[in-house]
């Protein structure tokens, strides 16, 4: 299966992912998670993106599409994958069709504005791997602490309020119009997120299950 999840930055892409991933047995590939781990080794590409990430601001799409490009080309995506993050503009959309990539869905988790700037108040990430938590919706068995490493969890830069709003502007803009470019193809599916994420992840399975 050849997945792409859209939705609002805190819709719970990143969440979602890590499960169907598991389920499916196929790698999640997320550009944030990418970005921000070439900015923690400081290669040249992390420098690049860090002006753009810092304001909630999209990085260049050559940059994104160069990334996923040689990330696509691993063996381990042969199976299948699923693309969280990317595409993110319609010229990152049109790339991966030239890249000869068809998709089998874009998945795209529905959820507030307003909710979306609750969540992110409380979302935690883990600096090692990745992994993502929430102080209310999705606490770590032990508080502050990494469930899959053990590392401390913390507040990513780009999640203060400010940035939240740039962000949400950013998707609206951006981002949304993939939801028609999808549709156009047949290929979208709306999931509306729950405020538990496991009712989420049964909307999403079911929604995948007929596909
Ligand atoms: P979000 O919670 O907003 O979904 P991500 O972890 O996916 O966050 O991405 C964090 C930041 O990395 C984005 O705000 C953006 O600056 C950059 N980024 C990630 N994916 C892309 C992309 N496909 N195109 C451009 N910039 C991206
Ligand atoms: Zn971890």
């Amino acid at each position: 299966m050849k997945l792409i999840l859209l939705g609002a930055p805190g819709a719970g892409k990143g969440t979602q992912a890590e499960i169907i991933s598991e389920k499916y047995g196929i790698p999640t590939i997320s550009t944030g998670n990418i970005i921000r781990a070439a900015l923690k080794e400081g290669t040249e590409m992390g420098l690049r993106a860090k002006a753009y990430t810092d304001k909630g601001e999209l990085v260049p799409d050559d940059v994104v599409i160069g990334i996923i490009r040689e990330r696509l080309g691993a063996d381990d995506c042969k199976n299948g994958f699923i693309l969280d993050g990317f595409p993110r503009t319609i010229p990152q959309a049109e790339a991966l069709d030239k890249m000869g990539i068809a998709v089998d869905a874009a998945l795209s988790i529905e959820v507030d504005d307003g909710e979306i700037v609750n969540r992110m108040s409380g979302r935690r990430v883990c600096p090692a791997c990745g992994a993502s938590f929430h102080t209310e919706y999705k606490k770590p068995a032990k508080e502050g602490v990494c469930d899959a490493c053990g590392e401390d969890i913390v507040i990513r830069k780009d999640d203060e309020p400010e940035t939240v709003l740039n962000r949400l502007k950013v998707y609206h803009d951006q981002t949304e119009p993939l939801k028609s470019f999808y549709k156009a193809k047949g290929k979208l599916i709306e999931v509306e997120g729950q405020d538990k994420v496991a009712d989420t992840t049964a909307l999403v399975l079911k929604a995948l299950s007929v596909i």
